[in-house]
């Protein structure tokens, strides 16, 4: 049995442990920093296997050094961004294979966010590092619009029932964003009040369904007529193309 262990690091980024539960085997994806994660592995007795890396952003990548100076392990990073530490490339259409958690991951290349961020899935979750969030998106550091809402159409593709782990604890503030955006939504709203107790409890908000993050997130709703009636009164434009309206509504976010 898998067990996906969140650990909250730096100011809001969460690292993310995938544990075989039998056999202590983990897999970690994107440490942030490297201390609190060792203590735990420590503490609990853990084997780690691989680290899986979604950006080169600096807290998504922090931790590798130290961690790798204690057990070696594979280091997994996108092949089109330089990430100090990699012993293996991937892009879309490699396979992580994980035989120590009985588990293998898809990749699915979502720049945008950085110009060659990646994804890891199977049928069950994905790991989307900064490019999709619950409720939100990372901002376009290194894209354009056209190529991150292509990025995150592809996260709509995976099913339903798949779960998002996404790379920081972001929820409350984007679903206030969201319910701007969107104030007639009532799934939005269910969806703040919820987000709002678990955080009051010091409790994750993540993972979230895609299902829900269709239903609520603007960024993947760039095609219904509700988000394209508010971008187009944000920027008194008419806008034509779902990318025109998702670069408005990320747009309208980053000076929220
Ligand atoms: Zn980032
Ligand atoms: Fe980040």
């Amino acid at each position: 049995m898998l067990e996906i262990i969140p650990l909250p690091a730096l100011k809001d980024n969460y690292i993310w442990l995938l544990k075989n539960k039998a056999s202590s085997h983990v897999a970690i994806v994107d440490p942030s920093e490297a201390t609190s994660l060792l203590n735990m592995i420590e503490t609990e007795g853990l084997i780690p296997v691989a680290i899986m890396i979604t950006h080169h952003h600096w807290d998504h990548v922090g931790g590798i050094a130290e961690i790798t100076a204690k057990y070696d392990i594979p280091v997994y990073t996108p092949k089109k961004e330089s990430v100090e530490g990699s012993t293996n490339l991937v892009g879309e259409g490699d396979i992580v294979s994980l035989p120590e958690l009985d588990l293998e991951l898809n990749i699915l290349d979502v720049p945008g966010h950085t110009s060659g961020a990646i994804a890891y899935y199977n049928e069950e979750m994905v790991f989307s590092g900064d490019t999709l969030f619950t409720a939100g998106c990372g901002r376009m550091f290194e894209g354009t619009p056209p190529q991150m809402h292509a990025s995150l159409s592809k996260f709509k593709t995976l099913p339903d029932d798949t779960l998002l782990y996404c790379g920081h604890e972001y929820t409350v503030s984007n679903l206030k964003f969201a319910a701007t955006v969107e104030p007639e939504n009532k799934a939005v709203q269910e969806r703040l009040l919820k987000a709002k107790r678990l955080r009051e409890q010091n409790q994750p908000t993540i993972p979230a369904t895609l299902a829900i993050e269709k239903e609520t997130n603007p960024f993947l709703r760039c095609e219904k007529t509700n988000v394209i009636d508010a971008a187009n009164q944000h920027t008194g434009k008419i806008l034509e193309k779902a990318h025109e309206v998702f670069a408005a509504i990320r747009g309208w976010k980053d000076s929220f």
